[in-house]
């Protein structure tokens, strides 16, 4: 493969044109996205793309400042480790058998900030193996739970009704939307708005307003074993 990008390559066209002629534009499920299922068809696809040096060159030329990570797909023919090893690039790994790189992308994850991919960069391993990690450790997606978020803030600012001194009450008794397949009361979305988790066990107001569920205010069992151990 590595041949094709060593051959004298004919003048390039101008940007955009020869797009027009790559034949993956033909085969969007074999071409599906940054993973395709079969990477074996893709490539043999590409042999046949009339386009295939050019769009080699090009993939090499967007990627050249690009870390082992942030290659993906089967372009011009080659996968993302092919491409790497091409331009000289320590290919990204796809293990988390490090314990220090394991415990980073553990940590990220738990943290729910970052998509795969943007984790994948950070440690130099590749977003499918930061995904499977994240399925084994039983972390929605991150638009998942950016969606959630957005629902349990559209919620609150309905349904949460400032009260006196600071508190909050909850004007929809007995409503417990459902997110993600899970049922919650207004005290376990204003728990879940102020602490970026699911409660544990009872979420308990320790204001002692009752029905009050101002973020601040409430509890779960994690929290009240903490505060009994320190
Ligand atoms: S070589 Fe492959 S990826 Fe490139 S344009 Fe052709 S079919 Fe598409
Ligand atoms: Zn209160």
């Amino acid at each position: 493969m590595s041949a094709v990008i060593g051959r004298a390559m004919p003048v390039l066209p101008a940007a955009g044109e020869w797009q027009q002629h790559a034949t993956c534009s033909r085969q969007p499920t074999l071409f599906d996205s940054e993973e395709p299922k079969d990477v074996a068809a893709a490539k043999a696809h590409c042999r046949r793309c009339p386009v295939q040096d050019i769009c080699l060159r090009s993939a090499l030329a967007e990627e050249r400042n690009d870390s082992q990570w942030a290659r993906f797909g089967v372009r011009g023919g080659l996968d993302p480790v092919q491409r790497a090893q091409l331009a000289g690039v320590t290919p990204a790994t796809d293990t988390l058998e490090n314990p220090d790189t394991l415990r980073a992308a553990d940590e990220l994850l738990h943290a729910g900030e970052l998509s795969d991919a943007a984790i994948g960069r950070q440690l130099g391993v590749r977003k499918q193996t930061i995904r499977d990690r994240r399925i084994t450790l039983g972390i929605p997606p991150l638009a998942e739970r950016v969606a959630a978020a957005r629902t349990v803030r559209r919620l609150l600012s309905e349904y949460a009704v400032p009260a006196e001194d600071g508190h909050v009450l909850w004007n929809r008794p007995g409503f417990r939307p459902e997110i993600d397949g899970r049922q919650y009361s207004g005290p376990q979305l204003a728990f879940v708005a102020e602490h970026g988790r699911a409660p544990e066990g009872k979420v308990q107001a320790v204001c002692g307003r009752a029905g009050c569920i101002a973020g601040g205010h409430l509890t779960d069992r994690s929290l009240r074993e903490a505060r009994v151990a320190a």
